[in-house]
């Protein structure tokens, strides 16, 4: 019989990943399932990005490459960290992974010594409190509330430091919620870690993906002083639709970047060459394709917001980023299914949902929110439309106890 290590023992499954698997063993067995499961684009990746790649694999980059990626790559990325944030990196403070998952992996492997605690804002994405984990860490969980837009306040962050506190993780456009953070928020952040010895983890992988007008705002342009221990996480997945090419890169002080390089290089290496090629074009080329992808995602956005606002027990909020509806659903809570299941919290609701109406979304439990489920609109409009439909009418079908 096998031990297996502590850490396989306590690691969760990331639950983004696996209701996505189930949704598409599903639709293997020829059920039809609508999928608001898994944050990807539905969209290729545009053309000149695979030609790139394409190319890159006929003239033969088909080796390993420096650890950390290209001098192309790292380039590419100093340049779109100027282009889009204004900010100005070195080639050595840029190392780029397996995408950004990767990123965030061998950074808090990088930074984290056992007993050390990472301040996580919840709603989190479920990769960062199990990360933490492995690494030997704490995750200090600290929520947020609808009624402030999931917005860290001053005063929580300020209750929730300790002499053990080691770094903090922002990720603004957020997922699972959607929200913000403008100037004046991160400015009143940026004062209460002003004399602590707190790294930041920015994941700012949906930067790109703002609606209404609403602009992303780096925390650096705000609070140039916590440079020298803000690590900007990013990657080509979501803006550019290239999920399955792994490719996510961080930028930020030299030493901790090493580091990340130097547990890289005892394990995956490089990420695929031909991919960083394709990275470069995504990131250096023609930028129309993310504007015609935003402007895709923002009329289902509209959509599918209005959709679940209006269901009776259901409140949802237009988020402003990313591409995810994170309605409350806790007013459906109690009630009870036409085979007697009572709905009790939002996995009871998922799997309901899923046997009953064919329909995959995310319970918000995994995301420290049980209220909450999550629907991606990385998906067709008519996806959206019949996915209401079924939401509706299965809802319809539980009654009150
Ligand atoms: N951060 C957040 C908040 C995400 O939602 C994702 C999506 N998987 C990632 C990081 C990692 O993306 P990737 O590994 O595809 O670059
Ligand atoms: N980030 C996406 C999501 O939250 C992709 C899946 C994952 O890596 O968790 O659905």
């Amino acid at each position: 019989m096998i031990t297996l290590s502590r850490r396989a023992q306590q690691i969760q499954p990331s639950a983004t990943l696996a209701i996505t698997a189930k949704a598409n063993q599903l639709k293997a067995q020829g059920v039809d399932v609508i999928g608001f499961g898994a944050g990807e684009p539905d969209f290729p990746t545009p053309p000149h990005i695979v030609e790139r790649a394409a190319e890159a694999l006929r003239k033969g980059d088909t080796r390993y490459t420096s650890v950390g990626g290209t001098p192309a790559l790292r380039s590419a990325v100093a340049a779109a960290l100027q282009r889009d944030y204004g900010l100005t990196y070195r080639t050595a403070e840029i190392t780029a992974s397996c995408g950004a998952k990767h990123t965030l992996f061998n950074l808090f492997l990088a930074l984290v010594d056992d007993g050390d605690e990472v301040i996580v804002p919840a709603p989190y994405w479920v990769s960062y409190p199990e990360q933490v984990q492995v690494a030997g860490g704490v995750p200090v969980i600290v929520s947020t509330e609808e009624a402030d837009g999931f917005l860290l306040r001053p005063e929580a962050l300020a209750q929730a430091l300790t002499p053990r506190s080691k770094a903090l993780v922002l990720n603004s456009p957020s997922n699972p919620t959607g929200a913000m953070y403008g100037r004046d928020e991160l400015a009143a952040l940026a004062r209460v870690l002003d004399d602590r010895d707190v790294v930041v983890v920015s994941d700012d992988i949906y930067h790109k993906l703002t609606y209404d007008g609403a602009r992303f705002v780096s925390l650096l342009g705000v609070a140039p002083s916590l440079r020298d221990r803000t690590v900007i996480v990013n990657g080509v997945s979501k803006t550019y639709a290239m999920t399955g090419w792994r490719i996510g890169y961080a930028a930020g002080p030299e030493r901790l970047i090493q580091a990340m390089e130097d547990l890289q290089s005892q394990s995956t290496s490089n990420p695929t060459s031909f991919a960083q090629a394709g990275a470069v074009e995504a990131l250096s080329g023609p930028q129309a394709c993310v504007g015609e992808m935003v402007a895709a995602f923002d009329e289902r956005r509209r959509l599918l917001v209005a959709g679940l606002d209006a269901l009776p027990g259901v409140r949802c909020p237009l988020p402003q980023g990313a591409f995810y509806a994170f309605p409350n659903v806790s007013g459906v809570y109690g009630s009870v299914t036409p085979s007697g299941v009572e709905i009790r919290n939002s996995l009871t609701l998922a799997a309901y949902l899923l046997e009953e109406a064919q329909v995959a979304v995310v319970p918000g439990g995994p995301f420290g929110a049980d209220d909450y489920i999550r629907l991606s609109y990385a998906t067709s409009l008519d996806n959206i439309r019949k996915g209401l439909g079924r939401v509706a009418e299965a809802l319809g079908r539980l009654r009150r106890s």
